[in-house]
């Protein structure tokens, strides 16, 4: 990798890569860049000015008019050298996301997999752009085919520091189309490595742009360019809402992954040892920062009680650490916002009646670490049921029948991932049925793969990422009639 050089224990010089050339600091504003496990400073960010934007957007459109000419072999091979060269640097990036995210290095290491197994993918689907031609009397010709959207304006949030950019800039680089991202400011170095990866496996340099800035200025500037044709974001459905409405101006098509508060219905004929095992694992991840976290435990009456005092023992026990440190199983969390956030959502619910059976409070004295916590009896009206809360937090409460369960998973305006447990069949096709989120786990919690679609319903957005549905939303269709 270019430009590795370490200013703190392997954390890399920052800066922004615009027309392929490396944009550092000068005399730019700088945002600076903590490890959330010692709230230590790791290094200075560029921000944009409006020039780096219009630079950005110049290449942008010079790359689209490159790229979309490319054929599927040389995009593809772009892809899998980038794949090659991730798990080459596999423990160097992995490292990286740690220092600036706080996860564990095991899960660190498995975003990287995420992405070489999506780089294969889409490289796969770079041949498997099919048009169709329609069935006309003689002398006539209908062909509807597939176009590559045009320059994308992509915005990657800190919680996957590599899995969100290997996202943001995979779909668009195999469809044909250039890409602006703004990662996000708190996590740079990982989403940097990404697009190192791709321009180092020959990506010509105009085709992707990774730019740095203060997020209002840079989607506000991005969103008002005619050469922009699409907006990409994941984040908060409330900047989500505020993005569309920037979009809308100028008719861009949109792609949006926003929030969840994913409901788990545990019914009384599942597993309930592999339940345990399976959510509490799951709930921990990333310390709860994650768009599809176990959330709102929808539990059947009769093995509430075992449930909860299970839960609440497990999740008590997970060490909790700097993720750099061997046997850590869930770091802190990300920014001070968070622990800020788990006191305000927290203290409400227990306000509003709720129980504590482990956790509640930060943990340490450095860094913001907060401990792994299961509440129960929460009222329904309490913010923390209703709002994401993206963190360490189980929501316990006890429901009979299985139409109330499907009621309360499908109360809320999100509909991003919902977890079911049962080993009734008939009843698991009902729930595949009824159950309103983009995504449903019967049985598991593996939801996100290369091959599969990736996205919500309701106010947890629209369009997908990964599998054949990622990159068709990087295209648009065309129909041609010739007489
Ligand atoms: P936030 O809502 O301010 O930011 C979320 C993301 O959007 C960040 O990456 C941020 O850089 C970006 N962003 C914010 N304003 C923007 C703008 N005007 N233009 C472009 N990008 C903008 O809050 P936060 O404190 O970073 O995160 C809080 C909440 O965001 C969480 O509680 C969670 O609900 C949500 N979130 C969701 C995901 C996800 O994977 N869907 C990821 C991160 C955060």
């Amino acid at each position: 990798m270019r430009d590795t050089v370490s200013t703190d224990r392997g954390y890399p010089r920052l800066h922004m890569i615009i027309d392929g050339e490396q944009i550092p600091a000068a005399h730019r504003r700088t945002h600076t860049v903590v490890n959330p496990a010692t709230a230590a400073a790791l290094g200075a960010l560029p921000l944009a000015e409006p020039a780096d934007l219009d630079r950005a957007l110049d290449a942008a459109q010079r790359g689209f008019r490159l790229w979309r000419e490319a054929p599927a072999q040389q995009r593809a091979a772009v892809l899998l050298g980038a794949a090659q060269l991730l798990r080459e640097r596999q423990e160097e990036i992995a490292r990286i996301a740690t220092l600036e995210e706080g996860k564990t290095l095991a899960e660190s290491r498995i975003e990287v997999m995420m992405n070489v197994t999506l780089f294969e993918f889409y490289a796969g689907e770079c041949h498997r752009l099919y048009g169709r031609q329609l069935v006309r009397p003689a002398g006539l010709r209908s062909t509807v085919s597939f176009e590559p959207v045009g320059p994308v304006a992509a915005f990657a949030p800190w919680n996957f520091p590599i899995g969100n950019p290997g996202r943001k800039l995979g779909a668009p680089i195999a469809a044909g189309c250039s890409v602006i991202m703004k990662a996000a400011e708190e996590a740079p170095a990982s989403a940097l490595a990404v697009l190192q990866s791709l321009l180092d496996a020959g990506l010509p340099k105009e085709v992707a742009q990774a730019v740095f800035g203060v997020p209002d200025e840079v989607s506000r500037h991005l969103l008002a360019s005619p050469v922009i044709r699409k907006l990409s974001f994941t984040g908060s459905t409330v900047v989500g809402k505020h993005l569309m409405k920037l979009a809308a101006e100028d008719c861009k098509r949109t792609t949006m992954e926003l929030g969840g508060h994913g409901a788990v219905l545990v019914f009384e004929d599942a597993d309930l040892e592999q339940v345990l095992k399976a959510m509490v694992a799951s709930k921990h991840r990333n310390a709860g920062q994650v768009c599809v976290s176990p959330t709102r435990f929808i539990v059947q009456e009769g093995v509430y009680e075992r449930f909860l005092s299970g839960f609440s023992e497990r999740a008590a026990q997970l060490r909790v650490g700097n993720g750099l440190e061997e046997g850590v199983q869930m770091g802190p969390m990300a920014n001070p916002r968070r622990p800020d956030a788990m006191e305000r959502l927290i203290g409400g619910a227990v306000r509003a009646g709720a129980r504590i059976h482990t956790g509640g409070r930060r943990l340490g004295t450095q860094g913001y670490f907060y401990a792994p916590t299961v509440l129960s009896e929460i009222p329904l009206s309490a913010p923390i049921m209703n709002e994401e809360p993206f963190g360490p937090v189980a929501l316990v409460n006890p429901f009979r029948t299985e139409a109330d369960m499907i009621a309360e998973a499908n109360r809320l305006p999100y509909g991003l991932a919902a977890f079911a447990w049962t080993s009734d069949a008939a009843r698991q096709r009902r729930l595949a049925r009824e159950v309103e989120t983009g995504m449903l786990c019967i049985n598991t919690t593996t939801l996100s793969a290369g091959d599969a679609p990736f996205g919500g319903v309701k106010w947890s957005g629209h369009g997908s990422e990964n599998g054949p549905e990622g990159v068709m939303s990087c295209m648009v269709v065309k129909a041609v009639h010739e007489g």
